[in-house]
């Protein structure tokens, strides 16, 4: 095995924060660097070390010659990318490799594959995956596009190639709004992605946005963590996670986890991984993406396995096997994860920032809190507006419900607006309480919930 003693991790906030303290729990060293807009983070007190990078408070965890540079001087082994920034770069990863850093994630040509939509696709139904119908090349000529839609069948989705977060997505349901879907989806990949490359697949109506949990270490073994329901969406933007998925069938269940381990074993697949399908009022199941990184609601898989994702991730990029076979992998009850975005849902989501006020926040039994919030912290404004992520676990469906009505309701803000009246919404409706919910839920009930 390699000795990983020390790490940098290249990011902030909350998974910043999860990932010290995996670190500590490790008897890990760990070094952050951090923006002049992050100087009074909760992560940038608590990790050994510290080190703060001028100029442009994104680029400072993007630029990564200077990240390398760091981790090299303050002689760190291996660098964690958490979620976002550097996660996704097969360039970045590469770049460890080549400096003698261990890249915890994936190999760069597993980052590389399925970074880019169709390609991944296409790798996936090469080995018995089943996945959306759609192009498998870029869409560049708009005649062209209109005609394959036509043999596609309406209504089909025009996506960005290289995007995420449910950006450069449009849904066309009529030939009419095509042209107009093209552009739009084409000029908003370029503003986020820098590239407008675009693909059409066919629109699954009315889905389940179904994820499978992997865990594979470098010498085959592979496992699946269960599966996450993250239909809770806004714009195509996750809010509620949840697992296991209420009212999903056991057959469709089991077959998820079971293609997603066998097609993760025949690429080769090292590390932790996400493979989120869509699984329709029928139970067809479509593949639509990979992502090769820890996702932000990796708590909720945590907190029914008892399987701690970043520590495990950590000990496999270093060598170490994965210790369990499947089957003593245990699921325990139900986690629900709610998204803390600082963003007021009365006034149609719009970003909130300023100064924390007053901070209580929930405790007692089921109840996780995954945040770098204190009383006093000014909030950047430049970041992502996710602020936290509150985790509640408990046997049943009915009690993890009741539980995250309770725990809600203790959570309070104060200083700028947060989404947690809409959460508390969400668990007092009958729809949301049945179990009942796709991937429309929320854009469909936003009005009563807000
Ligand atoms: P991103 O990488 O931006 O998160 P995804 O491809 O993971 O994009 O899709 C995000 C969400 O968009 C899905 O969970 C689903 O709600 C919706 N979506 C994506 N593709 C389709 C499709 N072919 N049919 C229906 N909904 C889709």
């Amino acid at each position: 095995m390699k000795k990983i003693a020390k790490i940098l991790i290249a990011n902030r906030g909350e998974i910043a924060l999860r990932i010290i303290r995996a670190c500590k729990e490790l008897d890990i060293k760990s070094v952050v660097i951090f923006s002049e807009a992050d100087a009074n983070g909760l992560w940038v007190a608590r990790a050994d070390e510290a080190h703060p990078i001028v100029g442009n408070p994104i680029d400072a965890y993007l630029k990564y010659e200077k990240i390398i540079d760091i981790a090299k001087k303050t002689k760190c082994d291996a660098i964690h990318p958490g979620y976002g920034f550097l996660s996704e770069s097969a360039e970045f990863a590469q770049a460890c490799e080549n400096n003698g850093l261990t890249f915890i994630g994936p190999k760069p040509h597993h980052i590389q594959l399925f970074g880019d939509k169709m390609a991944s696709k296409v790798a996936m139904k090469d080995v018995g995956v089943p996945v959306v119908e759609g192009t498998s090349t870029p869409v560049v000529d708009l005649n062209d596009g209109k005609k394959i839609a036509q043999e596609i069948g309406y209504p089909v989705i025009i996506k960005a190639a290289f995007g995420g977060g449910g950006r450069g997505m449009r849904i066309v349901h009529f030939a009419n709004d095509f042209e107009a879907m093209f552009e739009s989806a084409t000029n908003e990949s370029i503003k986020y992605f820098g590239k407008g490359e675009v693909f059409i697949e066919k629109y699954v109506q009315n889905p389940r946005h179904i994820e499978i949990q992997i865990i594979a270490d470098q010498y085959g073994n592979v496992l699946h963590l269960g599966e996450r329901d993250c239909s809770i969406q806004r714009r195509h933007q996750k809010v509620i996670e949840i697992t296991p998925s209420p009212l999903l069938n056991n057959d469709v269940r089991e077959k998820l986890c079971q293609i997603s381990v066998d097609a993760m074993k025949k690429l080769g697949y090292e590390s932790v991984g996400t493979v989120e399908f869509l699984v329709d009022d029928k139970d067809e199941i479509y593949f639509i993406e990979m992502n090769t990184r820890v996702q932000v609601e990796h708590p909720v898989t945590e907190m029914v396995t008892g399987v701690d994702i970043i520590q495990r991730m950590i000990q496999i990029a270093a060598g170490d096997t994965l210790r369990y076979k499947q089957d003593e992998i245990n699921f325990r009850g139900y986690a629900i994860e709610f998204r803390i975005n600082s963003e007021d849902p009365q006034k149609s989501f719009m970003p909130t920032a300023g100064t924390v006020k007053k901070y209580l926040t929930p405790t007692g039994p089921g109840v996780r809190l995954e945040s770098a919030l204190y009383a006093g912290y000014e909030l950047p404004t430049c970041y992502d507006s996710m602020i936290g992520k509150l985790i509640i676990t408990a046997l049943d469906w009915e009690g993890v419900v009741a539980k995250a009505r309770r725990a809600l309701d203790e959570f309070h803000i104060e200083g700028f607006k947060t989404n947690i009246p809409l959460h508390k919404a969400i668990v007092r409706n009958a729809a949301f309480k049945a179990g009942k919910f796709d991937t429309g839920y929320l854009d469909l009930n936003l009005d009563t919930l807000t």
